[in-house]
């Protein structure tokens, strides 16, 4: 027998009705690429978004068409997350960190119709425009006064006159909740990049589950900025959530230094942010050394890669900004885990807190996961036991977009080696394909890394796998050090000592100018391999 409840889809349009209804008022802040800040209301937004949805129409835009942005986080971003998918086509992110000829390759792969992008990337679109097989109109994401003057980019339309030629009468259209809305690369760190579609109906789950308190805790009481580019996993859903909760949300632009983040989450009171590890370096950097504080901002989230228990103590101790650590991937929309404590914890010292803090959490409601041996045996959930994290839930791919289907039985294989303890808490010790083996013992990278950037001289630290001649391969580290500060080899693996196992301890270090970092702002280990992984043979 069946309920006899409403059989209504869940669909991302249903997100900005809610708040244009019941938070009309709520404002969107933009730092906008034109070098002003602007400011529109949740009503506004929704008006233009249909604007928008009936601009894409008059173009040709059909179910499942998709339309591509390369754009930084702003109010027209925005607008074009929910014309494009609420209209039932697929928004496609792409990431403007790659390289031109990636991002050409992207676009074929998805069969971009159209382009919506910042005056930032002009260049980069003068690039490819020649080049990209499937796009029809490129649309600059300005008005008339800043369109480009003699540009070479065929069919370039400005997005404001768009806006303006279009009615805001226009109903969403009620389709299918499994419907493709959108669409987001991996960065492809190895291989070809691969797509994760995303549905309404998986967007929509996450966005109840990571607005939870023990997820992302997100309220109509909160002024939000992702620092985490919405070209990167739809900037782990807040778009979304905003809406739903009513939030106030700030876009930062392009400005992502410390000076600028700083000085907008002082003049808009977010009380929310959010971004990866190496963001938050520069800006800890900033207000270190010049001596600010944080007077609305209470909460960080923090994923992508680890954070070292180092920057939550800055934040925690010095700032009193709460750190919440996540991981997710972009096969999971990206939410898996949040570290959240439980009030068992609440008892614990300070220590003993950020040990469990830097653990990268609890699995929010509708994420099963579980570890298991090289031979796919589970494993025990006891803090100890590492193995592949493989996960499974409705919003995790059941295959790549136009290829196979990574699962093994049923379970996607997160590429991550991780820990789970009795009260279901994940660390991870190492994305598998770093993963340093000592004498066939594992060695956890991220557990070294740590521990150097907790030194008062390191600015960033990366542990790689160097060859070895008699343990096959040893930790090497790899070092930036905050200007003006002196440090030696010697002193630095001092350091370690009473921290880990002795046989854990770095065999070297090698000190560089600077750690290469991906589109998405990790480190490129890949890289540092290539450069030192002969280095100890040396
Ligand atoms: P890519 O970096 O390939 O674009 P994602 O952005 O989807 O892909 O990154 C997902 C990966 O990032 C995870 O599999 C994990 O290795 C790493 N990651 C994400 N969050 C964390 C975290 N809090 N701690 C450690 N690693 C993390």
């Amino acid at each position: 027998m069946n309920g006899l409840m409403m059989d209504q889809p869940l669909l991302i349009s249903s997100l900005l009705t809610h708040a244009e209804r019941h938070h009309g008022d709520q404002e969107i802040v933009s730092r906008r690429v034109e070098g002003d800040v602007h400011r529109t209301t949740y009503r506004e937004l929704a008006q233009r978004s249909r604007r928008m949805a009936n601009a894409l129409a008059a173009r040709g835009i059909e179910m499942g068409d998709r339309v591509a942005t390369l754009a930084w986080n702003g109010y027209r971003h925005m607008e074009l997350y929910y014309a494009a998918s609420g209209s039932g086509a697929v928004l496609h992110t792409l990431n403007p960190r790659l390289h031109p000829d990636q991002v050409v390759w992207i676009a074929d792969h998805a069969e971009d119709q159209i382009l919506f992008f910042d005056l930032t990337f002009l260049p980069l679109i003068e690039a490819i425009a020649s080049r990209v097989k499937t796009i029809r109109a490129f649309v600059a994401m300005t008005d008339r006064a800043h369109m480009p003057a003699h540009s070479k980019v065929p069919n370039l339309l400005c997005y404001e006159e768009l806006m303006a030629d279009h009615s805001p009468d226009f109903h969403w259209p009620v389709f299918d909740e499994k419907a493709a809305s959108s669409l987001c690369y991996t960065s492809g760190t190895t291989g070809n990049p691969k797509g994760a579609l995303y549905s309404h109906r998986s967007t929509m789950l996450h966005t109840y589950a990571a607005a939870l308190p023990d997820a992302l805790n997100c309220s109509a009481s909160d002024a939000i900025l992702p620092v985490v580019p919405m070209f990167h996993v739809n900037a782990w859903g807040l778009p979304y959530i905003a809406c739903m909760v009513g939030a106030k949300l700030v876009f930062p632009g392009p400005w992502l230094d410390g000076k600028s983040l700083h000085d907008l989450f002082e003049a808009e009171g977010v009380t929310l942010s959010a971004g990866v590890p190496t963001v938050w370096q520069g800006l800890l950097t900033h207000v270190e050394s010049n001596d600010l504080e944080f007077s609305t901002m209470r909460r960080t989230i923090i994923g992508g890669s680890a954070c070292p228990p180092a920057m939550m103590r800055a934040f925690q101790d010095r700032y009193q900004v709460n750190v919440l650590h996540a991981w997710g991937m972009t096969e999971m929309s990206p939410l898996g885990t949040a570290c959240k404590l439980k009030p068992s914890h609440l008892k614990l010292d300070a220590e003993q807190r950020i040990a469990i803090q830097s653990k990268q959490g609890r699995a929010v409601f509708g994420v099963d996961m579980k570890i298991v041996d090289e031979n796919g045996a589970e494993l025990p959930h006891d803090g100890k036991a590492a193995g592949e994290l493989m996960v499974r839930g409705p919003w995790i791919i059941s295959q790549y977009f136009k290829g196979g289907s990574p699962l093994v039985n049923g379970w996607f294989p997160t590429g991550d080696v991780s820990t789970i303890d009795a009260e279901g808490f994940m660390q991870i010790t190492d994305r598998s394909k770093d993963v340093i083996k000592s004498g066939g013992e594992w060695i956890g990278s991220i557990d070294l890394e740590n521990i150097a950037m907790a030194h008062p001289a390191v600015a960033m630290a990366a542990c790689i796998a160097a060859r070895h001649a008699k343990w096959d391969e040893r930790p090497l580290l790899v070092v930036t050090k905050k200007p003006g500060t002196e440090l030696t080899r010697d002193e630095l693996l001092a350091f370690y000592d009473g921290k880990i196992a002795k046989w854990w301890t770095p065999d070297d270090v090698v000190f560089v100018d600077s750690i290469p970092l991906g589109a998405t702002g990790k480190v490129q280990k890949n890289i540092l391999r290539d450069a030192f992984q002969d280095h100890l043979l040396v």
